[in-house]
């Protein structure tokens, strides 16, 4: 947490020490907030020898089970005890809504203090994305994010987050999406809160998300993509950790006046050291950066906008993502008109900027981006 509040700007910080006093409860342990030696550690603290530890993470992250009943290779005094220490219940779903004819599935899941989180599972014909949450609400109140309007409630555990994908993939597995079992192969850090404002659960996550079973779930980093309002002390650490996850910027306006207004942690940091930050990450890990960019109508879709967007990026290792707006309710916001929007992208095109819209999934059941992007990163 200290960590966080470093990194926001003053007012969020003081938004979040507010809820850090609130928060009197933490989220009980799990394996999955472990790494491989705090997991035999915490086995050991309950007097099992250490390889039941790998018993149970085969379990969790190899066979995607977590019903300690199931846990046949484990005397039953043992499971009942283990399952209790290790493997407590985080995440309840609460509703499940499907679209696209049952390939896009957002779930709202109620965290042990009644806090709530959402995740999305889109299956497309060449992968499965998971849209996840980290944290309950969000403090950095871009005026056109739903998330943002209601500030922030808290921190995500690893454990919580990385329960996200393991619902996804248990689901994939058992054939419950339709288009037969398959696996989760993307997870993109695009639902509810601010990654690299929760910094350390995070990166814990994409560990457990990313190391081969049965130490995590297996998913490729390469394949993982955390998302950014832009703090830049984060950014410049996040390049630092020697991982090939990729990094999404959500820019949203390439002028100062205008983001300082659709992105307020703008005001702390502005755009030129935000792009400096990104393309420090894209040298450091070799990826492209995603450039997010929401198309509203009249207020960042204009020509010399785009014109001035390329010329910041071009040359530069990134891709740009166009975003049409899904307006929040209440909003005075819409999304831009589609032949602005096309015009924008050419612009941007001719630059020879890599540019594509982003496809946005799941808009009936308020799954497209907005608290929760239906994001595909590009490839
Ligand atoms: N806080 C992180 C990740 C969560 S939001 C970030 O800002 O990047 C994921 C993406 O959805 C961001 O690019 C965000 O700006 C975008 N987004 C939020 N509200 C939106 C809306 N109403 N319409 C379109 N995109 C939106």
């Amino acid at each position: 947490m200290a960590e966080a509040i470093e990194l926001l700007p003053a007012g969020l910080a003081a938004a979040e020490a507010g809820v850090r006093d609130r928060r009197q409860a933490r989220p009980p342990r799990h394996l999955a907030d472990l790494d491989p030696a705090g997991r035999r550690a915490a086995v050991a603290e309950l007097g099992q020898p250490e390889y039941r530890a790998d018993q149970l993470s085969r379990h969790y992250f190899g066979r995607l089970t977590d019903d300690p009943a199931g846990m046949t290779d484990l005397p039953a005094d043992v499971r009942a005890a283990l399952g209790a220490a290790l493997l407590p219940p985080l995440l309840t779903a609460e509703r499940e809504l499907e679209c696209d004819a049952g390939t896009t599935r957002k779930t709202l899941w109620r965290a042990f203090d009644g806090a709530f989180v959402e995740s999305v599972l889109m299956r497309y014909p060449d992968r499965v994305t998971m849209c996840v949450s980290s944290q309950a609400g969000c403090g950095m109140a871009c005026p056109f994010c739903a998330t943002g309007q209601a500030g922030l409630t808290r921190n995500l555990s690893t454990a919580e987050i990385v329960a996200q994908v393991f619902a996804g993939a248990r689901a994939m597995a058992a054939g419950a999406v339709p288009g037969g079992p398959g696996r989760v192969s993307n997870v993109v850090f695009m639902g509810m809160g601010e990654p690299l404002a929760n910094y350390r659960s995070v990166l814990a996550a994409v560990r457990r998300i990313t190391d081969p079973a049965p130490a995590g779930l297996g998913i490729s980093q390469r394949s993982v993509t955390v998302s950014t309002v832009g703090l830049v002390p984060a950014i410049r650490k996040l390049a630092a950790e020697g991982l090939s996850v990729r990094l999404a910027v959500s820019l949203h306006a390439p002028d100062d006046k205008l983001r300082d207004e659709l992105v307020p942690v703008n005001r702390r940091w502005k755009v030129a050291e935000v792009l400096d930050a990104a393309w420090q990450y894209a040298a450091s890990t070799g990826r492209r950066v995603s450039i997010e960019y929401a198309m509203i109508r009249n207020v960042n879709d204009q020509a010399w906008r785009a014109d001035l967007l390329a010329s910041l990026l071009a040359g530069g290792l990134a891709h740009v993502n166009l975003i049409p707006l899904n307006p929040t309710p209440g909003s005075r916001w819409t999304a831009s008109d589609p032949a602005v929007a096309a015009e924008f992208l050419d612009r941007i095109a001719a630059r020879g900027v890599p540019v594509t819209v982003r496809d946005t999934r799941g808009t009936e059941i308020d799954g497209a981006c907005g608290q929760l992007a239906a994001a595909s990163a590009p490839g």
